[in-house]
């Protein structure tokens, strides 16, 4: 600025965004000089020197004069000229230059007023620009909830981080972090408490880590950090472990305390890895595992790759979520067609996995069939919904249950024992449940079977055979079974025309002549419903009258019911057409 006006003294006092100063430079000075001034104002608040108190909120160049000159421009050796603030976005101050001559009247001039005016407003959009820059590299390295790093600064310093330890033969250690539980509390308190948690979780990551490791931000609920001085595999794991235990602590976000926990996997370098993706990729693989298993923390190895890749992965994750009560019972209404009310619900099981998302008994079940794990399933469905049939009870609601058997509990001598100890702690009286069972289930070994089924049926307890129609037995078998129901399958539904509904009237004639109650099953339009009334089955159950519900859900489905149904009415499902 000094060269271009032609004065012989400039000075430029740098300001940071604490409102301090940081740099004090000058032009035509003694070296002498622009040391004193240079010691006496850095690191000074900028406000509090005698220059701040004069310059205010002022952002255009300001002719300096005598009169005010003496106290803050005494110290530059400057008795005339102009000191131009260089501001940026909101008016923050980042320089200030003054520019004169020691005596008066120096760059009085309008030219000098306008080339200062234009350099102040030059200098300012170039600072600007600069700081603009920044912030937008900050917002392309930073995660915006919680301020961690993101995965592609991540992935920079990790690559960087490697050059380094494979230069010194250092160790380095990726550890994949995902927590247990989030989507349920973003799923029922909101995004809102969702975001909150995850910034204290951030803070808690952050606080728990040494300066040097770098914790990053991958997105969603999945974090990850870089433990870069000589963390081996032993190191890592302790590490893993304090993590763990710091999110198994509750965290207080809007005054509530959520116990969230996390699972991480580890992958070292050189152990794991020596490139960025494969560390990240088996961090990630290990992280599964260590989900998968409960264990909290899985560092990589071979294993976990056989692990991921094997499909009876969920048969071994099954004991523990029957455990930890992953498993959940959804109740389908049944209606009974001589009152026109809903007398008895069927529970079906489902597996909230907490990766997988809800799975239907098909992609579990048959799995627990084929090892002895369906005892135990069998066993915690027995219980958890003749505890609900309890619960209703209780409330007003004398609702009977059905529960699924599979051939395999048949089998089972103890089966009876099961059922009379599920009873006995519910209270629920035994003709309010019903087993439901395959012929196949039957067939296997159909004198044990019986035997089993005999032994139940004295206890109480009502027996209903499931599918039947899709097996290969005759009704004739119906005869020799000790049997009280019977479900008609759905199959048999199809199309509802006269050839189908043939059958399944004889079916039914058959069932009642043999002394049995008939279900028909799997209805799924109203017209089905009418042919069905038509053919005097006993009770409806299907998505036309209602899917399977939660327990609460049907609760509210069976008030919606009884509400819409006309004292008197024969056909009451034309209400909910
Ligand atoms: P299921 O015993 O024949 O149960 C009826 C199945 O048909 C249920 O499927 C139900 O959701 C479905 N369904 C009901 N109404 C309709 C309809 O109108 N249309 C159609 N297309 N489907 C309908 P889900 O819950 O997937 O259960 C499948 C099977 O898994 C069950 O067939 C049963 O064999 C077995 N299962 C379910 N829960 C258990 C259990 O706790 N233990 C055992 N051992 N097996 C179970
Ligand atoms: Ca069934
Ligand atoms: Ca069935």
């Amino acid at each position: 600025t000094a060269k271009v006006l032609g004065g012989p003294i400039a000075w430029s006092i740098t300001v940071n965004t604490t409102g301090s100063i940081t740099q004090v430079t000058s032009f035509g000075v003694p070296r002498d000089t622009q040391e004193k001034v240079r010691v006496a104002l850095e690191g000074k608040p900028f406000v509090s020197t005698a220059l701040g108190g004069i310059v205010g909120p002022v952002w255009t160049p300001l002719p300096i004069d005598e009169e005010i000159s003496t106290d803050a421009f005494g110290l530059f050796g400057v008795r005339s000229g102009w000191y131009i603030p260089i501001s940026c976005l909101q008016e923050n101050l980042v320089a200030l230059v003054i520019v004169g001559g020691p005596s008066a009247g120096d760059f009085a001039e309008a030219r000098h007023r306008d080339l200062v005016n234009f350099l102040a407003q030059e200098t300012s959009l170039i600072a600007e620009n600069a700081i603009l820059r920044e912030h937008d590299h900050y917002q392309a390295t930073h995660d915006s909830l919680t301020s961690l790093a993101n995965r592609a600064a991540f992935e920079d310093y990790l690559a960087h981080a490697l050059a380094i330890a494979t230069r010194t033969s250092g160790h380095l250690a990726v550890l994949l972090l995902d927590l247990n539980r989030f989507k349920d509390v973003n799923d029922t308190l909101g995004h809102h408490i969702g975001d909150a948690l995850l910034n204290e979780v951030a803070q808690r990551l952050t606080s728990v880590m040494r300066e040097a490791d770098v914790v990053a931000r991958l997105g969603g609920d999945e974090f990850v950090i870089l433990l870069s001085t000589s963390a081996d595999i032993s190191g890592a794991k302790v590490a893993a472990k304090r993590l763990v235990t710091a999110l198994e602590q509750p965290l207080l976000v809007a005054h509530r305390s959520i116990w969230i926990g996390a699972s991480i996997g580890i992958a070292c370098f050189p152990e794991h890895g020596t490139d960025p993706q494969t560390l990240l990729h088996r961090a990630d693989l290990a992280m599964y595992e260590a989900k998968r298993t409960t264990v909290g923390v899985v560092a990589y190895d071979a294993s976990v790759d056989r692990a991921q890749s094997s499909v009876p992965g969920l048969l071994l994750e099954l004991p523990r979520a029957i455990q930890q009560n992953e498993l959940v019972v959804h109740y389908q209404p049944k209606l009974d067609l001589n009152s026109h009310e809903v007398l008895g619900v069927e529970a079906l099981v489902r597996w909230a996995h907490p990766t997988l998302g809800l799975l239907g008994p098909e992609q579990f079940v048959p799995l627990a069939e084929a090892t002895g794990i369906i005892r135990q399933l069998t066993s915690w469905v027995l219980a958890t919904a003749l505890g609900q049939a309890a619960v209703w009870r209780a409330s007003g609601r004398a609702l009977r249950m059905s529960v699924n058997i599979s051939a395999r509990d048949l089998a089972d001598v103890t089966l009876p024992d099961r059922v009379t100890a599920a009873l006995v702690s519910s209270g629920v009286p035994a003709d309010q449940l019903t087993l439901e069972l395959t012929e196949s289930a039957i067939m296997s070994d159909e004198a044990k079977g019986t035997e089993v089924l005999t032994r139940l049926r004295q206890l109480g307890v009502r027996i209903s055979l499931d599918d039947f129609g899709t097996g290969y037995s005759s009704l004739a078998y119906l005869e020799r079974l000790p049997l009280d129901e019977v479900k008609i399958d759905r199959s048999f539904l199809g199309g509802g025309n006269g050839a189908e509904s043939f059958l399944v009237r004889s079916m039914v004639k058959m069932g009642h002549h043999l002394g049995l109650q008939i279900v028909v099953e799997g209805i799924e339009h109203w017209t089905s419903y009418e042919s069905v009334a038509r053919i005097d089955c006993d009770e409806l159950q299907g998505f036309a009258l209602s899917p399977p519900l939660e327990a609460a859900q049907l609760e509210q489905w069976l008030d919606d019911w009884t509400s819409n149904l006309p004292s008197g009415s024969s056909h009451p499902w034309r209400q909910a057409e």
